[in-house]
């Protein structure tokens, strides 16, 4: 299914900007700066010279593929989903839904409409607390005279979730509704009051079965407080012959509390995704006292030659969890909007909208409110924009996502964001050597993720530093710098680029693609938006783990990853030894690309290193083995 978004053009745009540069004579004075502040100070000074109105003309776009709510291409979603549903692919269908939900404008008719062709989409499905929740957000402005059929679904539902009250109790509102409803088509209602019939009479048979297991279990009861209260009765007989045994008093007393009891409707139990579970426990020997996200049995270590790393303190079996992490910030593929939930990642079923854009779903009112007070807010009007932008767009929602509190506060700690490797590794051995520092998943880590921008080119640097002083001038546009006072907001505009500036080369090598694997049912909703339903494992979104990134790479790593629930957990893909290094791969495992050359090549182009793990040097050794032979 094609996607609704497409690209806009700002690779090229960069890219005739560096000509440009070296058509004025301009790129030496730039390839000569050291530090992100003075390349952007270098753009901020030749902005004029060097691209015009480039920013004006990017951020007043009203291109085609800006996305705000659209009324047509809502009715034209929707009735793609009809024609899906009646076809009985649900999972299309549901997509198609979800994308009319996201277009249409709060609060509409058709946004309504969309939520209560979706519930019947998820009762088909058997999620049927959730298609009551659907229900729950269609009814106020659905047409008043086809609410009775929404509330007949309700019926249904409640009926699949084995609670005959309820649902009896949906049914008589619905033949009201029909009722008080004027000017509906004869026809259509004698066979919908069929429908209501059946539906009935399976009501009565669910309510005898439960009478009759009601009744089985009270006579297992009796039977066992008979046989309980015999031998007491045989000594009470003895005695004192009582006209009453206490046994049978007993039993009178549990009747006559079933009897008499009056018992409400009760609520549905909520689905299982709500119940919650204290993550850190699942960390094998519990969570580490200075890593929290990482289990116990692992520490963090330093050397000059592989920076800071992560290593076993004990031997470590196979496939045991040993670190679970949230990402600090995630990025969806845009292409994925409308299956997944962009705050959260998790699989969307009930979405929830940005009420301005139609670029965003949410899995829950949670998630939205989260996205919609922090940083979604600075991304809204010119996410059009930020969409395009790859890896970039996830340093820019870094940056947005922490609080203003603690982002200028470590921003005015670092001061002037420094590439100076030395003072770097005084940090890191700082940390190494002070155990009362806690390494978390914070902005304070994020902050002193390695760059590599040393051995980045020019023309690459041009070009991140050209895409971070778009992101300031985007950031710009909303409420987030503090000042109004025009000379001060160009120095805050200046320093926010150059730590977006830091934060893209970051990103570059240190973020971490997410796959999902097709496991469970629910993955019928998930593996829609894609002809290729075949595919066992897609990547779907980028993030930044701090304390993940803090791993080496190896070609044949000793871990695996899985995406689940909103974090990323590490198993042991083998025995670890106490002292052994743990190693994450970055992208060219052994087993998937087999030629060391072409994964040597990959890795020192994104991570400029030349790979030497095990993966690498056991190729090369029988082939010197080989020569040798031959020799002889
Ligand atoms: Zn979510
Ligand atoms: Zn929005
Ligand atoms: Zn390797």
């Amino acid at each position: 299914m094609e996607s609704p978004f497409s690209d806009m053009d700002w690779l090229d745009t960069a890219s005739n900007t560096l000509d440009l540069a070296i058509q004025k004579g301009l790129y030496t004075e730039f390839s000569h700066l050291k530090s992100d502040l003075d390349r952007i100070r270098f753009i901020h000074n030749h902005r004029t010279n060097l691209l015009s109105n480039t920013f004006e003309r990017y951020l007043s776009s009203t291109s085609s593929s800006c996305l705000t709510k659209n009324a047509t291409t809502a009715i034209n979603f929707r009735k793609k989903g009809n024609d899906y549903f009646v076809e009985k692919d649900l999972s299309r269908a549901a997509w198609c839904y979800r994308a009319s939900i996201a277009l249409s404008t709060i609060n509409s008719q058709d946004m309504a409409l969309s939520y209560g062709n979706l519930s019947a989409v998820l009762f088909e499905l058997s999620h049927y607390h959730e298609s009551i929740r659907a229900i729950q957000l269609a009814n106020d402005f659905y047409p008043n005279e086809l609410k009775f059929k929404l509330v007949f679904r309700r019926a249904a539902c409640y009926h699949k979730l084995n609670d005959p009250e309820r649902s009896a109790y949906e049914l008589k509102i619905c033949r009201d509704l029909i009722k008080k409803t004027a000017g509906l088509d004869r026809k259509k209602i004698d066979s919908f009051c069929k429908e209501m019939d059946h539906l009935s009479r399976q009501i009565a048979i669910l309510n005898k079965r439960k009478e009759e297991e009601e009744e089985e279990e009270q006579q297992q009861q009796q039977q066992q407080i008979k046989k309980s209260y015999k031998n007491l009765d045989d000594l009470i007989q003895n005695s004192q012959t009582p006209t009453e045994t206490i046994a049978t008093c007993l039993l009178k007393s549990t009747e006559e509390k079933t009897t008499d009891e009056f018992c409400p409707p009760s609520p549905p139990s909520p689905p299982r995704s709500t119940i919650l579970i204290d993550e850190s426990k699942l960390l094998l020997n519990g969570p580490n006292k200075y890593i929290p996200c990482a289990s116990s049995t692992l520490r963090l270590a330093y050397s000059k030659d592989k920076g800071r790393h992560i290593i076993a303190n004990q031997d470590i079996p196979s496939d045991v969890l040993i670190l679970n992490e949230r990402p600090y910030a995630c990025l969806l593929l845009p292409k994925f909007a409308y299956t997944y939930c962009d705050h959260c990642l998790t699989a969307i079923v009930i979405p929830y909208v940005c009420p301005q854009c139609s670029h965003v779903l949410f899995c829950s009112e949670h998630c939205q409110q989260r996205a919609l007070a922090s940083y979604h807010q600075y991304e809204c009007k010119h996410i059009h924009i930020l969409k395009t932008l790859g890896i970039a767009f996830l340093a820019y929602r870094t940056l947005t996502i922490t609080d203003h509190e603690t982002l200028w506060t470590t921003i005015t700690q670092t001061t002037i964001p420094n590439d100076n490797e030395e003072q770097n590794n005084n940090n890191h051995n700082n940390h190494n050597n002070n155990n009362n520092n806690i390494y978390k998943s914070d902005y304070s880590s994020i902050q002193k993720l390695i760059t590599h921008t040393e051995q980045m080119s020019t023309d690459d640097l041009f070009h991140y530093s050209l895409t971070a002083y778009l992101l300031s001038e985007i950031i710009k546009s909303t409420n987030f710098l503090r000042c109004n006072q025009i000379k001060k907001r160009d120095t805050e505009q200046i320093l926010l680029a150059s730590i977006l500036l830091k934060h893209i080369q970051q990103m570059i090598c240190n973020a971490q693609t997410i796959s999902i694997t097709k496991t469970n049912q629910i993955d019928d909703i998930i593996f829609d938006n894609d002809d290729d339903h075949d595919e066992i494992t897609k990547r779907f979104a980028s993030a930044i783990f701090p304390t993940c990134a803090l791993m080496n790479h190896s070609c044949v790593p000793n871990i695996r990853c899985v995406f689940d629930q909103g974090y990323l957990r590490v198993y042991t893909a083998k025995t670890i030894r106490q002292g052994e290094e743990i190693l994450n791969c970055y992208g060219p495992q052994k087993s998937l690309m087999p030629s060391i050359e072409q994964r040597q090549n990959v890795l020192l182009e994104q991570y400029f290193f030349k790979c030497q793990c095990e993966g690498c040097s056991e190729v090369q050794k029988p082939q010197i083995e080989t020569l040798a032979n031959g020799e002889n």
